[in-house]
């Protein structure tokens, strides 16, 4: 088992507070990704869990073990940091080699696990080639190679696909996840780039100002954001927020913006009177000339399928995702329907989710 867990982990640097009271857990097999803007805390809590950095307070338990006092070596937990640092010097066969000839390993059984990762990776016929000569993707792959060789319990990743171009990052993203899918390797994966998150993900954890806002799966996160940070984080272009002055009683199913009664799901709370924000993603807007929420098109970017049409409202700029061959001209005035079951709610002065 390595299920992984943080209890109240804290990270001080002097005054500085870079990890706040995490506790999560992460099952055993699982991808998790901890996503969130630079100097949010991710790669902290990761060279935490690694055992590179001593927390401050809190508790990191792995497979049941408390772990948070023993040296990183001792951890038997693999940190893959940038998959591009091979040794030139060497062929295929020793890079991937090389963790386990370090720990005295015998030849033979090097030798048979170095070919059974390389299968897992697509790289076998490589093996005694030199890595110099190798293509961007297969480097990747030595690296990996040499951290799964090991079979550690977890796997740790700090952005191992930082330094790559979009195109060959995608690929990439897909390749470890079919990996995972294959070795079944519980893996905490830190990103700041959300498309690749949610692509990923089983889980991901939100993280801001060293707090994680929210964890869960990558559509609970998109469905139902706990705040409006999350909310503004995930998705592109972001979810739209339109502020308005409103009471709400416990039970209510619907606001009302300008007249228009828009549904929402059932609210959990008596609100007296407060500025609130209705969000919603581009893709649940519809344009629909009966609405009586209306506003002006200031912009439209083609998208082939779709377009991103930018609205004017009394509530803000409002951009809304539909089919391409809708015409929508600059300075025509449209009516805007809402998708209902997936509106989210909060209240502007926080920025928590009305529930
Ligand atoms: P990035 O993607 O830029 O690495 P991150 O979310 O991983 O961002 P961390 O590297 O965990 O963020 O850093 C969190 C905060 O802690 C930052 O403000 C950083 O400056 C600070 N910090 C990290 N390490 C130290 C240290 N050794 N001493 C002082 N401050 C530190």
């Amino acid at each position: 088992m390595a299920e992984i867990r943080l209890e109240n982990l804290r990270k001080a640097f002097g005054e500085f507070v870079a990890v706040r009271d995490s506790t999560l857990t992460i099952a055993d097999g699982e991808f998790f990704v901890m996503l969130g803007p630079s100097g949010c805390g991710k790669t902290t809590t990761l060279r935490m869990i690694a055992g590179l950095e001593l927390p401050t307070a809190g508790r990191i338990l792995l497979g049941g073990e408390d772990v948070t006092f023993l040296r990183a070596s001792q951890r038997d937990i693999a940190f893959v940091f940038q998959l591009f640092a091979l040794y030139p010097h060497m062929n295929v066969r020793r890079n991937i080699g090389f963790p386990l000839s370090c720990q005295g390993v015998p030849r033979a059984e090097v030798r048979a696990r170095v070919e059974e990762t390389a299968r897992l990776l697509r790289i076998d016929h490589l093996l005694d080639r030199p890595v110099s000569g190798l293509a961007g993707g297969d480097r990747q792959r030595v690296a990996l190679g040499r951290a799964i060789v090991r079979r550690p319990k977890a796997f740790l990743m700090d952005e191992p696909l930082g330094t790559l171009d979009a195109e060959f990052r995608e690929l990439m993203y897909h390749e470890l996840r079919q990996l995972h899918n294959r070795t079944g390797a519980t893996t905490v994966y830190v990103t700041h780039d959300q498309l690749e998150a949610m692509a990923m993900a089983d889980r991901i954890a939100v993280m801001n100002h060293g707090v994680i806002e929210q964890y869960g799966t990558p559509q609970e996160i998109y469905d139902r954001p706990s705040s409006m940070y999350v909310a503004d984080f995930i998705g592109s272009p972001p979810m739209n927020f339109l502020t308005f002055r409103s009471s709400l009683a416990r039970g209510s199913r619907e606001v009302r913006i300008n007249g228009a009664a828009i549904a929402v799901p059932a609210v959990h709370e008596d609100l007296a009177d407060a500025d609130l924000v209705l969000g919603v993603r581009p893709e649940h807007i519809r344009l629909d000339d009966a609405s009586p929420l209306r506003g002006r098109v200031i912009d439209s970017d083609y998208m082939g399928t779709t377009q991103i049409v930018t609205v004017a409202t009394e509530h803000g700029e409002v951009k809304a995702r539909i089919a391409a061959d809708r015409r929508a001209e600059a300075g025509e005035t449209v009516g805007l329907a809402f998708s209902t079951r997936r509106l989210s709610l909060f209240v502007a002065a926080s920025g928590r989710a009305i529930r």
